[in-house]
């Protein structure tokens, strides 16, 4: 695509997010989060020259090359994957601006260890595998509020700021509202989290009707 048919390919998704929150109120404002996986650096660029700022990766090793890649370019960069231990200090090295899925206690002490010895803070999101899908990552629901006043009380360094889910994996739209459901009450209920992290391509209306109020969008904003 040229940089106007991308831009009337964009403004579409940005028209679809801005009724979608219309529809909760005229002051939830949704963030969205382009997620790059699929796309590259000239792919990227693109988007950041119609006003896109923030980008989402899923592997430590892309992330850390897409931004040495755009480096002059004044991006934030998410972190939305999953963690390996022996990844932690790859991606504490590259600072990114939040890192959505913490998703257990063992991570959270094993980030606060590395963190405190290079005397940094993380902005992080906890997990919630809120359909409790064997091939998800993720705090178990009944798990979360616990598990997050522990991080908060356990790992100073490191700034929990809400939660992050994916929404189920269903045809059954009712059941993919449940899960967001679910993952909007555990927020509700946290005090001082300010970001609900949930929505992807396939719901993210569905996802900002039931509150999420940051959405990663990676296929449909990239016409991957
Ligand atoms: C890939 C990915 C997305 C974006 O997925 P799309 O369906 O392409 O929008 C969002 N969140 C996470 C955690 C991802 O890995």
């Amino acid at each position: 695509m040229n940089n106007e048919q991308y831009k009337i390919y964009i403004d579409k998704v940005i028209r679809r997010v801005e009724a979608a929150r219309l529809k909760v109120s005229d002051y939830h404002i949704v963030k969205i989060v382009a997620i790059s996986k699929y796309s590259n650096s000239q792919d990227i660029q693109k988007l950041y020259q119609i006003g896109q700022r923030a980008f989402g990766e899923n592997k430590v090793q892309d992330l850390k090359l897409k931004i040495k890649d755009l480096d002059e370019l004044p991006l934030e960069w998410h972190f939305v994957g999953n963690l390996q231990k022996n990844k932690i200090n790859n991606l504490l090295d590259i600072n990114p601006s939040l890192f959505h899925a913490l998703d257990s206690l063992e991570l959270a002490n094993e980030l606060q260890k590395k963190l405190l010895a290079k005397d940094k803070t993380l902005d992080a999101l906890l997990q919630i595998n809120s359909a409790k899908e064997e091939s998800k990552y993720g705090v178990m629901p009944e798990d979360a509020k616990n598990i997050y006043e522990q991080i908060v009380t356990n790992c100073p360094n490191i700034n929990l700021k809400g939660v992050m889910s994916i929404g189920a994996h269903s045809d059954n739209k009712e059941v993919i509202k449940k899960s967001f459901d679910t993952t909007y009450e555990i927020y509700k209920s946290l005090d001082g989290a300010s970001i609900c992290s949930m929505g992807m391509s396939g719901d993210f209306e569905l996802a900002i009707e039931c509150g999420s109020n940051m959405v990663r969008l990676g296929s449909i904003i990239f016409n991957k």
